[in-house]
């Protein structure tokens, strides 16, 4: 049996990295892979302003008591004039500092009145709110790196340099494949045989939610003529496939035989996970083919686990292995399995720091309603004794599936 850490690495080199950018528009930009990295165009703030409401002043005219004249009103979007000597220009938070001033004192230390101002606090001091240019961002430095994923944060970040497009990897495009003759689509009548097709939309939304484009979500029945159309469309189309079900021993598990009759290479790795341990990897017309055990719960975790680091890869991003966290097991019964264990749990803050994990009480791997409940999985280590209240690696969802 292959080891869980070998079987993440050797998917997350499973397939090729991007070979080509194309340039989106920042508003189109979010979620999408930066294609090389990016430099600071010019200073932030591009120039000295007011961080407050208040008023400009140099500061060796202050002496207390002393009003100033309010020589000018100058909003943010405004050019100040210089300031003359003695007087006080009044200004808004942005507004731009006017020449000479080296100082603003906010407007609830101070006394307008009749044109002139007084501060009233203790003597200011130089720079007092004054925001200086480029001292957020200098001209030339590095702001982003090639291989992050925008969000909300780095597109601000471009906007404030002027950027209009950016250079992004194109969307990774995935096809999907179902596979089982007692599977029907939701919103079709089921007869008592069947049970509706899961699978199919968890991967869609899995896909979609790391920011890939679901170009293809197929059914195939078990048979070996409905599984080839499905690939000839996957294949045709998609740079990824996904398949789910069919791979294992039964002899409705047709899915590896009809990837062989397709010309494609296989390996078919037990992996030592539970769930999960049927995992292949397939490669058909260069596109790589990952087939995931058919449980609902295996498919999602085999998908945290490992098929997310190929769908980084093929993205172009920089990070495939999310961080991996630590945090105290409550579990009730003390865990000993000949296989890794990741177990479905729920994540708590705890006051000594170290986050407690509760498991979800039933682990089985049909349990669907364990998915929605749980934060992410821990990771119980194969022949290992962990009791309850022992620190585990735990793989939180809201990393491993972004
Ligand atoms: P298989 O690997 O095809 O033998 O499937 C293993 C189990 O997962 C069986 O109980 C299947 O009914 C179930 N299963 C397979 N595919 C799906 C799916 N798309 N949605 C829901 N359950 C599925
Ligand atoms: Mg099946």
């Amino acid at each position: 049996m292959l080891d869980f850490d070998e079987a993440q690495k050797r998917l997350s080199m499973a397939g090729g990295r991007p070979a080509e950018t194309e340039d989106v528009a920042l508003a189109q930009a979010a979620g999408r892979i930066l294609a090389r990295p990016v430099a600071a165009a010019v200073d932030l703030p591009p120039a000295d302003n007011s961080a407050m409401d208040g008023y400009a002043i140099r500061l060796a005219d202050f002496a207390p008591g002393y009003r100033f004249p309010i020589q000018q009103r100058c909003f943010a979007g405004q050019a100040p004039q210089a300031l003359e000597p003695g007087n006080a220009i009044r200004l808004f938070t942005g507004s731009l500092m006017p020449g000479n001033a080296d100082t603003v004192v906010m407007q609830e230390d101070c006394d307008e009145a009749d044109d002139t101002v007084e501060i009233r606090q203790a003597p200011p001091q130089a720079g007092w709110h004054v925001r200086r240019r480029g001292e957020d961002v200098t001209a030339g430095r590095r702001l982003l790196d090639a291989g992050i994923v925008l969000g909300a944060a780095e597109i601000a970040l471009l906007a404030s340099q002027g950027c209009t497009q950016v250079p992004v990897y194109p969307k990774l495009n995935v096809g999907i494949l179902t596979t089982g003759d007692e599977l029907i689509a939701p919103g079709n009548p089921r007869r008592t045989e069947q049970i509706y097709n899961s699978n199919g939309p968890m991967l869609a939304a899995l896909a979609q939610g790391m920011g890939a484009h679901v170009v293809h979500t197929l059914h195939a029945l078990d048979t070996r003529e409905s599984l080839e159309r499905a690939f000839a469309t996957l294949l045709a189309d998609c740079d990824l496939v996904i398949t789910v079900g069919g791979v294992s021993v039964g002899e409705k598990d047709l899915v590896k035989p009809t990837i062989e009759h397709l010309g494609g290479t296989l390996d078919l790795w037990r992996v030592c996970m539970k769930p999960g341990k049927p995992v292949a990897l397939a490669h058909a017309r260069g596109k790589p083919i990952v087939c995931l055990p058919g449980n609902p719960v295996s498919a999602f975790a085999v998908f945290t686990l490992l098929l997310s680091t190929l769908v980084r890869a093929m993205q172009g991003r920089g990070v495939l292995m999310p961080e991996v966290r630590y945090g105290k097991l409550l579990a009730a019964r003390t865990l000993h399995e000949t296989r890794e264990e990741f177990l479905r749990v729920r994540c708590e803050p705890s006051p000594d720091g170290l986050d407690t994990l509760r498991p979800y009480a039933h682990q089985g791997s049909g349990v669907i309603s364990s998915l929605p409940w749980a934060d992410g999985l821990a990771r119980i280590p194969a022949n290992t004794k962990i009791d309850a209240g022992d620190p585990v690696a735990y793989y939180d969802f809201s990393h491993w599936l972004a």
